[in-house]
């Protein structure tokens, strides 16, 4: 996945608005977190790993000076976790400097590769984000707008990117959309700057968090130009497509962000809705698996007629056991970060909401903990369909054998995360939540249907990873 964030405030520093809105997006990524600035004639970077607070904190920001700014938090989807591989990117260009901060990830890095004078030599970090970086900073273009014009149709892929010169900050969205990226608005005396300005952000909630107002989405095949002194500018590189990824919708934007004119709270309330219509099963209470499965647990509640309750308590403090980079942190995660209230599931029926099952492991214990504590049946319900398929589009799910539906039908995976019943919710159920056609969004990983098709080779790039530096592929994919 990944968070990026851009802005433009004529006469202020953009870096602290920058930093707020980030911070909004933290739970797009939690591994790394960068900011690059210009003052109009220089770019400076700040880039470490760890949260958003840790990296941009006020000793940082105040030296880092100038009314543009762009911000990255990072996921990987493959890459290691080192310094190198923290964004935003910067290189200098034959004419400029630039720097990138990219939500998503290219399917095609090896055959880009090819294309970059130098090879893989020339790469400081072992990202599609760097490579992509070094191929705009080659192109003999003056100008930074005209670069990205080659070089965007020869990608191939996801990409949200927030692009840095001396004078622009540039939002560009790949032609199937399948990252959000929001164009919002600084109205003038707000905090952040007296003569206000513009905001790009992956998802509304950054936008508002800054004291911003929502403008649009920026448009699959587009590219926003925000520059002082003139309205944004909008050009376009390529038809869009329109694959939005559904798993923005169900569980991983904010529920207070807006996706395709929906309010992601309500969306995710109706999909519990559609799941107790297609999944009824006789309860006492219906319970989420806090935090992210509480609105479709809030309206399976309602379409059943049963009570909700939180049944677990969950440590704010905890990272997402989702976005946790390796097996020994997720299994290590579970245990610290829920912990099961005795008094509502002693000697209940429970049915308990999550929005996803990706690997089982953590399914499997949220089950033991609530047996542990009493519960008398566990009925599982989840507000999506089986991850059958891997992402290559930004989220880290790229090996089959990791994803317990791709190996495990229904009653096996039921066995193994050891409930007493098991539902999922279909492809129509969630599109009749959306009110959405099919064909508005990528639903690869519960079908199979890649809008982008992907190369054998990208297949395998965990394994690339393992390679030596000198082996020609790159491999790693930023999210
Ligand atoms: S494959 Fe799944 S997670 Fe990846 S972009 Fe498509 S819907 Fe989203």
């Amino acid at each position: 996945m990944c968070g990026v964030f851009g802005v433009l405030a004529p006469g202020a520093d953009a870096a602290p608005v920058a930093a707020l809105g980030l911070f909004a997006l933290q739970h797009r990524g939690q591994e790394s977190a960068g900011v690059a600035v210009s003052d109009g004639e220089q770019l400076m970077l700040y880039k470490d790993l760890g949260l958003v607070a840790q990296v941009l904190d006020e000793r940082r920001l105040p030296s880092l000076r100038g009314p543009l700014a762009i911000a990255h938090c990072r996921y990987s989807t493959t890459g290691s976790t080192v310094w190198e591989n923290a964004q935003p990117t910067f290189r200098l260009g034959r004419s400029r400097a630039l720097a990138v901060g990219h939500n998503g990830n290219l399917v095609n890095t090896r055959e880009l590769l090819g294309r970059l004078s130098g090879g893989r030599a020339r790469l400081p970090a072992t990202t599609d984000t760097e490579l992509l970086t070094a191929l705009i900073a080659d192109e003999p273009a003056s100008d930074t707008v005209e670069a990205l014009r080659r070089v965007l149709p020869s990608l191939r892929g996801a990409y949200s990117l927030v692009v840095l010169d001396e004078r622009r900050v540039i939002g560009v969205r790949d032609p199937d959309g399948f990252r959000p990226l929001v164009l919002g608005r600084l109205p003038r005396d707000n905090p952040g700057s007296r003569e206000g300005g513009w905001l790009l952000s992956s998802e509304t909630a950054g936008i508002e968090v800054v004291g911003g107002e929502v403008v649009r989405d920026v448009e699959p095949g587009e590219m926003v130009v925000l520059e002082a002194g003139s309205e944004p500018r909008s050009v376009r590189f390529a038809e869009a497509r329109d694959h939005l990824c559904v798993f923005e919708l169900i569980y991983f934007a904010r529920p207070d962000s807006y996706l395709l004119g929906r309010n992601l709270y309500e969306a995710r309330r109706r999909m519990g809705v559609a799941l107790a219509g297609e999944l009824p099963v006789a309860a006492d209470l219906v319970m989420p698996v806090p935090d992210t499965g509480a609105p479709a647990a809030a309206g399976f509640a309602e379409a059943s007629g049963l009570p909700y309750r939180e049944g677990m308590v969950r440590n704010r403090y905890a990272g997402r056991t989702f976005i946790q980079p390796s097996q020994a942190m997720r299994q290590r995660g579970v245990t610290v970060k829920l912990s099961p209230l005795r008094e509502v599931v002693r000697d209940r029926r429970l049915i308990v909401v999550d929005d996803s099952i990706v690997r089982g492991t953590t399914t499997r214990q949220i089950v033991a903990l609530l047996r542990r504590a009493g519960a008398r049946e566990v009925h599982l319900r989840i507000s999506s369909p089986p991850i059958h398929h891997p992402c290559f589009y930004g989220i880290d799910t790229q090996i089959e054998t990791e994803l317990i539906a791709a190996t495990h039908d229904v009653e096996q995976i039921r066995a193994f995360v050891g409930a007493d019943s098991l539902g999922y919710l279909s492809i129509e159920g969630v599109l009749s939540a959306l009110e959405l056609p099919y064909d508005r969004f990528c639903f690869a990983c519960f079908d199979g249907n890649y809008p982008v098709p992907v190369p054998y080779d990208t297949r395998n790039r965990k394994l690339m990873l393992e390679e030596p530096i000198a082996a020609t592929a790159v491999g790693p994919g930023d999210g």
